[in-house]
């Protein structure tokens, strides 16, 4: 039987080196995961991780040129640590979890902040605040064989050459293998899914033609520019 429209193409992210592409199916987000920017968004303490998605297709495999999006008026970058899984389950033991892991790559969790504090106060989703289009541009992924599997390392990004964030995978409040088993406690995991593993301080509002540098020490680098 044929498609009464079109499919939607496979997303697929590169992979270092021109191995075989990465086949995207989910991309899960962690919130707040590191203490310095669970501070600047006033919260505090060791909270359980959190999760919330974003579309396969708003991924920006390779960064490059994104469009400034329509409906915000404070536009964010968030550096994240993304991890691509090889394979899922449910309920995966923390102490496994590494076990699951493909590879990783940088990436950046864009936010309309503005219509994501709306939605807070609200109490309402943040799919339009973070899951819009062109809203995770990503690196190409290296393998977890190649890279091994990243508990520390230096992560950054830079606006229009002046550093906003500067962290450490090692400030991370929770762990890649501690969020592979809590999310798998949630919903099963599968080959091709993506976790964006939160920020470290020092978000700000970026505008039209703003460039983006940001990388991660052993894992890959990313730029974007906003058009
Ligand atoms: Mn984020």
């Amino acid at each position: 039987m044929g498609f009464a429209v079109p499919p939607a193409p496979q997303v697929v992210v590169p992979v270092v080196d021109g191995g075989a592409g990465f086949p995207v199916r989910r991309v899960y987000c962690v919130g707040q995961n590191y203490a310095l920017h669970v501070a600047e968004m006033g919260g505090d303490g060791r909270e359980p991780p959190f999760f919330f998605s974003k579309p396969a297709d708003a991924l920006v495999p390779g960064g490059g040129d994104v469009a400034y999006p329509p409906r915000t008026a404070n536009l964010q970058h968030e550096v994240e640590l993304v991890v691509a899984l090889a394979k899922g389950g449910s309920d995966i033991p923390a102490e496994k979890a590494l076990n699951h892991v493909f590879g990783y790559a940088v990436g950046i969790d864009l936010t309309r902040r503005d219509l994501q504090s709306q939605a807070k106060e609200k109490g309402r989703p943040w799919d339009m605040s973070k899951g819009f289009d062109q809203s995770g541009p990503l690196s190409v992924l290296v393998p977890a064989a190649a890279s091994g599997h990243p508990s520390s390392g230096r992560i950054w990004l830079k606006v229009n050459g002046v550093t906003k964030q500067d962290g450490d995978l090692g400030q991370m409040t929770w762990n890649v293998a501690e969020i592979i088993a809590n999310l798998s406690s949630y919903v099963s995991l599968a080959a091709g899914d993506l976790i964006f593993t939160g920020t470290p301080a020092g978000v700000s509002t970026i505008v039209r033609g703003d460039m983006l540098e940001c990388a991660i020490d052993g894992i890959g680098k990313l730029a974007v520019r906003l058009v």
